[in-house]
């Protein structure tokens, strides 16, 4: 078991484990990205081969459960697993059995015959409605085949469903897989003893998504630097003038608040002064660098300038954290401060984590992404465990240690 102090305490590993010939239900995060049935990005599938290879290695019978995207009812099948059994076969080098119905009959038949070439996958756990409704019947019919439950599904540990909360309730031999672990010690050094200076590059769309994670970061952090459309809430909050850029102007107040406490602190926050600036969201060809706004313009990426200036900060930072993207880096044509913004933060030399979602995308995109200490497989759940806030799926799996 784990280090007291860490969000790990009282959380056994798969290590715990006498694995030989038990099986183990092992819930991951194989929410791919997929264009026309096609998956465009490995990531989420490679991060759990550890986990699976160390329970291939000591011979455990693997059931293998992911959601996959949104799907209404089982007949949605652009959100079966298919293709990923399929990749997983690949990566494996072992036969990946998708199973249409994870209820226990056709699994514990299968069991019965399973030899130690195959794993199964069970189909989408979304395609049962229990799964969303945490429900205890459903996680019961898993769990009549399930000797050991291991989660190694961050991504997806933010959410009280029925395979990462009700199954591992169930169950006695409960534990996390090396992603978890790795997710948790990585985010728990960015709370507890950072290298210094420590900065925080927070962009995206919104300061309201964010207020958790900029107050817990207050205490820890040397300095903020605000990107996206984020910090268009807080140059309005300075009396700028910032046309018709994405603002959340009930978030006016709060922003002047939290600029003035940063600055009582001695802290540093730096945003943007200069910004690539259209019209609309959909005229690439009118964009240009600006420093001031005009009626009916819009900011939708930092300049070189900005870049420039967070580039000074990065450079000599010890710790680096990363979430959101500097502008609309969908778009290509916007997409330069946040790709660059990735290259900075690569060449850096401290530890360097980036925070999931879009600004992991973007590290992917930029192909910074292996010079990067480490990039979290889940957005959600990395920003919600870093605020302090409790992940049902890492709650369920502690036991009482005494301090
Ligand atoms: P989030 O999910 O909060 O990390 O926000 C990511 C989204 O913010 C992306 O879809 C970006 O396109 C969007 N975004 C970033 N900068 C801007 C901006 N300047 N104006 C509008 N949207 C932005």
């Amino acid at each position: 078991m784990s280090d007291q102090k860490s969000g790990l305490r009282g959380i056994k590993t798969v290590r715990d484990f006498e694995l030989e010939n038990k099986v183990v239900f092992l819930r991951l995060d194989l929410n791919v990205p997929m264009e026309k049935g096609k998956i465009t990005d490995y990531t989420r599938i490679d991060a759990t081969l550890p986990t699976i290879n160390y329970l291939i290695e000591k011979g455990a019978k693997i059931v293998m459960a992911s959601h996959l995207g949104r799907p209404k009812t089982s007949k949605d099948k652009e959100f079966s697993l298919e293709p990923v059994a399929k990749a997983m076969t690949e990566r494996l080098n072992k036969e990946v059995l998708l199973v249409e119905d994870p209820n226990a009959k056709a699994v514990k038949q299968l069991l019965h015959t399973l030899n130690k070439d195959q794993i199964i996958l069970l189909e989408n756990v979304r395609f049962e409605a229990g799964e969303t409704e945490d429900s205890e019947e459903f996680a019961t019919r898993l769990a009549s085949y399930t000797d050991i439950y291991i989660n190694d599904a961050f991504g997806a540990s933010h959410r009280a469903h029925a395979t990462i909360h009700a199954l591992p309730a169930m169950i006695p031999n409960r534990g996390i897989g090396f992603l978890i672990e790795k997710e948790i010690q990585m985010l728990d050094g960015l709370l507890v003893n950072p290298k210094r200076p420590y900065v925080a590059i927070l962009g995206g769309a919104k300061v309201s998504d964010k207020i958790g994670v900029i107050e817990k970061l207050m205490d820890v952090v040397d300095a903020f630097i605000i990107g996206g459309a984020m910090a268009y809430t807080f140059l309005k909050a300075q009396g700028h003038f910032v046309g018709k850029s994405r603002v959340e102007d009930d978030k006016v107040k709060y922003a002047k608040e939290l600029l003035a406490r940063i600055d009582a602190r001695n802290k540093t926050i730096l945003l943007p002064v200069d910004h690539l600036v259209t019209k609309s969201i959909t005229d690439t060809a009118g964009a240009s660098v600006k420093k001031e706004f005009g009626e009916g313009e819009m900011g939708v990426d930092i300049g070189p300038e900005s870049l420039r200036n967070f580039t000074a900060l990065i450079k000599e930072a010890g710790t680096v954290f990363w979430n959101g993207p500097m502008g609309v880096f969908e778009t290509p044509e916007f997409s330069k401060g946040t790709f660059n913004l990735a290259k900075v933060i690569a060449d850096s030399k401290g530890t360097k984590i980036i925070g999931g979602g879009d600004s992991a995308a973007a590290a992917e995109q930029s192909g910074f992404a292996d010079k990067m200490t480490h990039i979290s497989t889940g957005g959600g759940a990395s920003l919600e465990y870093l605020q302090g806030d409790k992940l049902p799926g890492l709650e369920v799996l502690r036991f009482k240690v005494r301090s």
